[in-house]
């Protein structure tokens, strides 16, 4: 029987509806006001946050605003789709089908069911069609996943976080943005560069704005110098152009610099690029191997809890820090490498972090640095590989990569040289999937040796980041 009704309201609604929402406001126009109305999903009563939607460019106007399950904008076939797209719906009672036509596409869904026919073709769905009732227009309406539908369908669709708006354009083609370094050009699953762009104030050069990669919290600070907390804030002054995943966005100002918080995802390292021109500033975001050439992952062995190993005032976490953050002084002048550091500071990331994140952002190399210990006449400088761990495709095997580096470091601490060590049991050289090498520097216990690297940081840092070149160099990364 409510099916009957639903048909009925939803055919002949633009005149019989009026409760709740007046007649003829645009969904994202609720949106911005936080409008939030009750329905029933799933048979659970839920109070729901209005989705909009816009058509080229053009806010659509409907009488059921869409909702967010998940990630998933959820949007009203009738209104969205068939009036404010002119794709063709139909729903049948009797078999709970809902189809949608647009040219030679068609898409045929079932309420409940997370498969969706797509010209015939069996495809996942990120959730069901749903037949959703409305408590403030006590009807019932036919919602359907947005994106999934707009792709399928061949229009183009950016989430627009602030205005909380979904937008369809009619037309797929779109440019991908200049260049402006070595990065290669970026994509989603729309076939579409993701953005975030922001308005500049009129006064805001361009050499008060930097960024910050906040990898470890999957995100990017810009910091702007001078308060545009408020600015920032402001819905109309930023928008996320073709993504309709993107997690959060933010803005916080104290000690002079206003800093704008970009998390695409939120637990999923990107890669971004930050470009300017005189009017907005847009930062783009893709996987880290999409946006970069060389990625490095330099871990600094022990630290936090564990200190490593130790002999009087000498202690190992200390000491793999000083010469890890020696090198990124090295790193930070050198534009073509992107570095991930598995820490910075007096942390403990687990062994299982440290690999995990070398094969999260899918790293060309993996590069850990130790400091040994023994006895105290132990000396000398090894670097230590694992033959049976990653297998490599592209040729750089791990012992390349280790014995490309082994001499820079042995060279740069003028220790006895112990060569190269096969050991196939430590857990970061047999869980990273990538090249991976562990060079103990010189050994701790030994008072000489120990003394000397506490008083050549800067130099192994060095050594650190031209052993990385060199193999850069040998063996370029392919993508
Ligand atoms: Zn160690």
């Amino acid at each position: 029987m409510k099916l009957q009704k639903f048909i009925i309201t939803t055919l002949l609604s633009v005149s019989i509806i009026g409760t709740g929402i007046p007649a003829n406001v645009s969904a994202s126009s609720y949106a911005v006001t936080k409008h939030t109305y009750t329905l029933k999903i799933n048979k659970k009563k839920q109070k729901k946050k209005a989705v909009g939607a816009s058509y080229n460019g053009k806010s659509i106007k409907t009488k059921a605003p869409g909702y967010m399950t998940g990630n998933t904008q959820m949007l009203s076939a009738y209104y969205v789709f068939k009036k404010g797209m002119g794709v063709s719906y139909s729903y049948s009672k009797k078999t709970w089908k809902v189809t949608l036509k647009r040219g030679s596409k068609k898409i045929v869904m079932k309420r409940g069911s997370k498969y969706a026919y797509v010209n015939g073709k069996k495809t996942k769905m990120p959730t069901p069609a749903r037949m959703v009732y409305s408590y403030n227009q006590k009807k019932d309406a036919i919602y359907v996943p947005g994106s999934f539908c707009a792709k399928h369908l061949g229009l183009s669709y950016s989430w627009n976080s602030s205005s909380y708006t979904e937008a369809f354009k009619s037309s797929t083609s779109s440019k991908a943005p200049a260049n402006q370094n070595t990065s290669a050009a970026t994509t989603t699953t729309t076939g579409k560069t993701s953005y975030v762009q922001l308005a500049k104030p009129s006064g805001l050069s361009s050499s008060n704005i930097s960024s910050t990669d906040d990898y470890h919290n999957y995100r990017l600070i810009l910091n702007i110098k001078g308060n545009y907390k408020s600015f920032y804030e402001k819905s109309s002054n930023h928008k996320v152009v073709n993504d309709s995943s993107f997690k959060s966005y933010s803005v916080s100002y104290s000690g002079g610099y206003t800093k704008i918080y970009i998390k695409p995802r939120s637990k999923t390292i990107k890669g971004f690029r930050v470009t300017q021109t005189n009017s907005y500033i847009r930062v783009y975001y893709a996987s880290p191997k999409s946006m970069y050439k060389q990625i490095i992952v330099l871990d600094a062995g022990h630290g936090g809890k564990d200190t490593g190993a130790t002999n009087k005032s000498y202690v190992e976490k200390n000491m793999t820090l000083n010469i890890v953050k020696a090198a990124k002084k090295y790193f930070d002048k050198d534009p073509s490498i992107k570095v991930y550091y598995t820490r910075l500071s007096d942390t403990y990331p687990s062994l299982a972090d440290r690999s995990a994140l070398a094969n999260n952002v899918g790293a060309d190399r993996f590069y850990s640095v130790h400091i040994n210990s023994a006895g105290s006449s132990a000396t000398g400088t090894e670097t230590l590989y694992n033959s049976k761990g990653y297998k490599s495709t592209s040729g750089l095997t791990s012992y390349k990569w280790s014995s490309t580096i082994h001499p820079y470091i042995r060279s740069a601490t003028g220790f006895k040289n112990r060569g190269l060590v096969d050991r196939t049991g430590l857990y970061v050289l047999r869980h990273t999937k990538t090249a991976s090498t562990l060079t103990e520097i010189g050994f701790i216990s030994n008072n000489k040796e120990a003394k000397s690297m506490k008083a050549n940081y800067s130099k192994y840092g060095k050594a650190v980041y031209n052993s990385t070149k060199a193999s850069l160099n040998k063996n370029p990364a392919k993508r």
